[in-house]
């Protein structure tokens, strides 16, 4: 599972074709520079330790051949073309200036594979959040329940941040360091046999300590993620709802449920922070440990009298040098193997986000609807969000040309049942037809199209008021004003900084609860959908706003067939059917006179309204 993630996260680096080879090129060439620059020390470390005997065997430049052997005589040749000088001095300043330019190219290289890596890193971030993005848009209204909504923005923001930092930066780990460890090794070996094994029995114990203790930080990660979901979720419902929380007084009910949620993460990230924090000095006091042992039976073969055992003192001290080298990758990788544990912990929640199913899809098959022709029909439609039954088996037809009209207490089900028309949702049982189709033999956006919806709340994005008029259409700037002027938006829009062009705030706080109302009916307007879905707004405007909005929403209505939820039934009086929902049920249907001489809820109702 792990595995799987990790090559999942590196597939959106996708196509590799122009980093692999660029960077595997820039990486050798970068390891080999920096062990050339190493190699340069013997060198210099010989020309110090021994200027009393400067005598070098006079060797031959070899001829090439792809073998060891051939790289160790190359390498006594170029020893010996560099020292094979009467002046020490000039021997050490030539053999500094190599090094200086080895070192150079060695970090120019890695800078240009470092490049790669960058855009490895980039790439996927990019992807990931595309994918995600388009997930979240393409999920039904039902998958975004509130408690969500601050996990899906942590996994968007967060975890795929913390993948970029971790598994991304790992990358290192599966080449450069593996390479540069090994060709270190064979050097140390090239060495000193003995000290070699010994080391070896040492080190892999340190790695072994180090993998121990930073293998628990996956698990507090988690918890920690957790934690910042619940925050952001508290603080997106806090901004929506700040209004009524300052109405009611409710600042310090939220500020410790808030305070709550803050301090677990605090906690998290405390933890976590100290646990990461253990690994590098648990990793340099065993490292530290490693070299002093080194040091001290290195130093016990040097002085040894044994020719067979015995090593050149400045063998010794740059066997120490490279043995110093070893641990820089080393660390890196047991680093990264802590890490690469979060990044993948991130990563598996942003797939399970990614590979939700989507219930409303279309289905193999499924037709196009491109006209609406006689009407929608309720076939003993039953629905549930989660146990309770939140409509029990409604039949009814909705005429084409209709305008028809939802009333009832609320919690009944009426928004419920308009969801159901343009497949927010699917029924549990019973069916939804238009036309006499079953919707789920339809595609999902030819029946949205057939629809326009206006919402109780005015739905405004944070874009010019052309753009929001326009919505998702290309529409010429003469129809978003011809639609502008039916929804009587026209003038109070031209009144406006930039007119068409002025950009709305966040949530269209700029605008009075009228005038957003107009937008929306504006855009309904524009769409010019056959039938229309409206859920009347509760919050009473003034009544100069009223009569503009009621004159807008009549524009709309005009020609087609409207589905209403009516609050104030006064609006609703002219409906050509009206429904009364209780429960889950239809309890009575009719006319405003029949209904009324029926004598039962919605004469209770509308007298209500009217006292
Ligand atoms: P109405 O529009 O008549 O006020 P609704 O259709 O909004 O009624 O709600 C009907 C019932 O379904 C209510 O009990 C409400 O609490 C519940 N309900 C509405 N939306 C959801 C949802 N997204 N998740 C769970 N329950 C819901």
């Amino acid at each position: 599972m792990k595995k799987s993630t990790y090559f999942r996260i590196l597939l959106f680096a996708k196509p590799f074709g122009n980093i692999v080879p660029g960077y595997v090129i820039y990486t050798l060439l970068s390891i080999i520079f920096n062990i050339t620059s190493f190699s340069f020390v013997m060198p210099i470390l010989q020309v110090l330790f021994e200027k009393t005997e400067t005598k070098i065997e006079v060797v031959a430049n070899p001829d090439f051949e792809l073998s060891i052997d051939y790289f160790k005589q190359f390498f006594h040749y170029v020893q010996y073309y560099l020292t094979a000088q009467s002046d020490p001095k000039t021997v050490l300043a030539r053999i500094c200036i190599i090094l200086m330019v080895s070192v150079i190219l060695s970090n120019i290289f890695n800078y240009l594979s470092l490049r790669y890596l960058g855009l490895v890193r980039a790439r996927v971030v990019r992807n990931m959040r595309k994918k995600v993005y388009e997930k979240i848009v393409a999920l039904p209204i039902g998958f975004f329940s509130n408690e969500k909504k601050g996990n899906i923005l942590s996994r968007i923001t967060n975890d795929v941040q913390e993948v970029e930092n971790s598994v991304i930066s790992s990358f290192n780990v599966w080449f450069k360091d593996p390479i540069t460890i090994l060709i270190l090794f064979t050097m140390l070996f090239y060495i000193s046999v003995n000290l070699t094994i010994f080391t070896i029995v040492v080190l892999p114990l340190s790695g072994f300590v180090i993998g121990e203790i930073t293998k628990r930080l996956k698990k507090v990660s988690v918890k920690g993620q957790d934690a910042l979901g619940k925050i952001l979720g508290i603080i997106d419902e806090t901004l929506v709802g700040l209004r009524i929380v300052k109405a009611f007084n409710a600042e310090g009910y939220i500020k410790d449920k808030f305070n709550h949620h803050n301090q677990s993460y605090y906690n998290n990230v405390l933890s976590m922070e100290n646990k990461k924090r253990l690994s590098s000095p648990v990793s340099q006091v065993l490292g530290v440990g490693v070299v002093a042992g080194t040091i001290y039976y290195g130093g016990v073969l040097v002085l040894s009298n044994d020719p067979s055992l015995s090593i050149q003192p400045h063998e010794f001290f740059y066997y120490i040098l490279l043995l110093a080298q070893v641990l820089a990758p080393l660390k890196s990788i047991a680093n990264a193997l802590s890490t690469i544990q979060r990044g993948l912990a991130s990563g598996d929640r942003v797939f399970e986000l990614m590979d939700s199913v989507n219930e409303i899809t279309d289905k193999a098959g499924a037709k196009t609807i491109s006209k609406f022709q006689s009407g929608i029909t309720f076939e003993n439609v039953r629905f549930k969000y989660d146990s309770e039954e939140v409509l029990k088996g409604i039949n009814l037809t909705f005429e084409k040309g209709k305008t028809i009209a939802l009333v009832g207490p609320s919690g009944g089900g009426k928004s419920t049942m308009i969801d159901l028309i343009p497949r927010f949702y699917d029924p549990y049982e019973g069916t939804v037809k238009i036309d006499g189709v079953d919707l789920k033999d339809l595609e999902v956006n030819s029946i949205r199209t057939l629809m326009g919806v206006v919402t109780q709340e005015s739905i405004l994005f944070n874009d010019t008021i052309a753009n929001n008029i326009a919505f998702g259409i290309e529409a010429s700037e003469e129809a978003i004003i011809q639609a502008a002027k039916a929804a009587n938006a026209h003038d109070f829009i031209l009144g406006t900084e930039l007119g068409y062009n002025t950009e709305i705030g966040d949530r269209g706080l700029k605008l009075s609860g009228g005038q957003r109302q107009r937008l929306t009916i504006a855009r309904a307007i524009l769409k010019n959908p056959p039938i229309l879905l409206l859920d009347e707004a509760t919050s009473a405007l003034d009544s100069e706003s009223e009569h503009l909005v009621q004159e807008a929403l009549n524009n709309l209505m005009l020609n087609r067939t409207s589905i209403i939820i009516a609050h104030r039934l006064s609006t609703i009086q002219n409906a050509d059917l009206i429904v009364v929902i209780k429960d889950g049920e239809i309890v009575e249907q009719g006319t405003h006179q029949s209904l009324l001489l029926e004598n039962g809820l919605y004469n209770k109702l509308s007298e209500m309204q009217s006292a």
